[in-house]
């Protein structure tokens, strides 16, 4: 749909401070750029707001000039929201609500719906207190939270969903309303999973964690020692201690000058963690893992907010595609089919091809908790690729998808959304229950079908 020039007016007299942005508009591609640089998404408005009035402002004059809305506030996961026909949809880009609150005694943060994690674990570090963030800096806490938060604390304390202890957000109506465990409880149950399809998240409280250090690292190996390592992996993370959370990678480095050279251009095992307990029962946790004698060892005391770049994840925009499924235990011939279609150089395209280590708390159900609380499986796998050309896009594309279908023996039919790079149907994340009632408390905060998530609930 193309805003006609009394929408036009209608947008831009009632947006409020913040900025709308409309196709022709100067500043109209560089505010519908997402994150993630392969994603081209064509809205008919893109809405900046400032404040939380903005927000407000920016539902209603998009209602009234008859589009939908989108709440987006990296674009990490812009992916699945473009595949969409946008053509009649506002996106509000929430990243100017950045505000970070820290109060020490209650060990509780609030911050914005556009804030990032990186500002939010230093505040916190600050005080001694850990969120359970995940592996990039630059994420979103919004989308993370909403859509479960798999992080490194992950094993003992849960998804960061389950530390969320209240949300703000403008309705559909252009109202501003909290929900928490007393206040439109139904929605504070469905914003815990299924995250933006209800309103524009514009604060997001949640609980922290008395954690000032872990024991952290990585182990590396060349590929050639892949399918070993992950054969003693797969036995050591089934029976692993919750304090321990951990990935097993296999990296395709690619070959450029700023990557030291003992790394570059190689295919590497990686598996990094961190384990919330003294160097001593760190490295009795690791023994086994240590007796494959890595090429490198970095594991050791680190404070907590260096967790946030553990991972060395991407950070800044950043051209991809991915990939991803939920596992159950590989076996052998899982384990085959992985390194076989992982370990395949820098020149695939396939940059990481992950598993990351569930169980623990996050295969428990949450008391209390909303529409996700936990994951069942062995692993969240995922995938990535470069996605600077289009030849290099269709290369990934296949390198990744070729991976995911040959894991599908061992997949559990479950998708965990927050890494779904795609879109997938919504009863591979909830089961008929949860959807049936994410539905009814859709239909209750959004009649009229305004709101457009990334991953929806149809
Ligand atoms: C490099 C990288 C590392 C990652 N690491 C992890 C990890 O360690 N653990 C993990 O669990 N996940 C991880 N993810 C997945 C990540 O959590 C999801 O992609 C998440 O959706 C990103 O949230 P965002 O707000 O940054 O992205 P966005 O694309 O801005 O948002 C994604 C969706 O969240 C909803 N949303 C966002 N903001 C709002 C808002 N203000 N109000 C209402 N709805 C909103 C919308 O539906 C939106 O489409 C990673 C992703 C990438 C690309």
């Amino acid at each position: 749909m193309s805003v006609d020039t009394s929408a036009r007016r209608v947008i831009t007299l009632i947006a409020g401070s913040g900025v709308v942005h409309l196709p022709g508009d100067p500043g109209f591609d560089s505010a519908r750029t997402s994150w993630n640089l392969a994603v081209d998404q064509r809205p008919a408005a893109v809405a900046e707001p400032r404040t939380t009035r903005d927000v407000a402002a920016a539902v209603r004059s998009a209602r009234r000039a008859g589009l939908r809305v989108a709440a987006q506030s990296t674009g990490h996961n812009a992916g699945p929201l473009a595949a969409q026909d946008l053509s009649d949809v506002m996106i509000v880009r929430t990243g100017a609500l950045d505000g970070v609150s820290i109060d020490p005694e209650r060990r509780v943060a609030r911050v914005g719906g556009g804030s990032i994690w990186a500002p939010v674990v230093a505040a916190a570090g600050a005080h001694g207190l850990a969120a359970l963030h995940g592996s990039s800096p630059d994420v979103g806490v919004a989308g993370y939270s909403l859509g479960g938060g798999l992080g490194w604390y992950a094993r003992q304390l849960g998804m960061q969903a389950n530390s969320l202890t209240a949300v703000v957000m403008v309705t559909t109506d252009g109202d501003l309303i909290r929900a928490d465990q007393h206040e439109n409880s139904d929605l504070f149950w469905a914003l815990r999973g299924a995250g933006g399809n209800f309103g524009v998240v514009t604060a997001l409280e949640f609980r922290l964690h008395p954690i000032d250090s872990t024991y952290a690292g990585w182990l590396v190996w060349d590929v050639a020692r892949a399918i070993e390592v992950l054969e003693r992996y797969e036995e050591w993370a089934a029976q692993a201690p919750d304090e321990v959370t951990t990935s097993f990678r296999i990296l395709n480095v690619p070959p450029l000058p700023q990557i030291p050279e003992p790394l570059r251009g190689r295919s590497l095992v990686v598996i990094d963690g961190a384990v919330l307990g003294s160097d001593e029962r760190g490295s009795e946790i690791l023994r086994a893992l240590r007796a494959l004698r890595p090429e490198i060892d970095t594991f050791g005391r680190l404070p907590a907010p260096a967790l946030a770049r553990l991972h060395m994840d991407p950070v800044g925009p950043t051209p991809s595609v991915g990939s991803s499924a939920v596992l159950g235990q590989l076996g052998r011939a899982g384990i085959d089919a992985f390194v076989e279609r992982a370990g395949v150089g820098p020149h695939s395209g396939l940059i990481t091809a992950e598993l990351r280590q569930l169980g623990g708390a996050v295969g428990r159900p949450a008391i209390d908790g909303g529409a996700l609380s936990h994951l069942e499986g062995h692993y969240a796998f995922m995938s990535v690729g470069v996605a600077a050309t289009p030849e290099r896009t269709a290369a990934s594309h296949a390198a990744t998808h070729g991976l995911v279908d040959a894991l599908r023996p061992w997949s559990t039919r479950q998708n965990y959304l927050g890494f779904a790079e795609s879109r997938v149907p919504a009863g591979t994340a909830f089961d008929e229950d949860r959807l049936d009632l994410l539905r009814a408390v859709r239909a209750a905060y959004d009649p009229d079908d305004v709101m457009v998530a990334n991953h929806r609930l149809d």
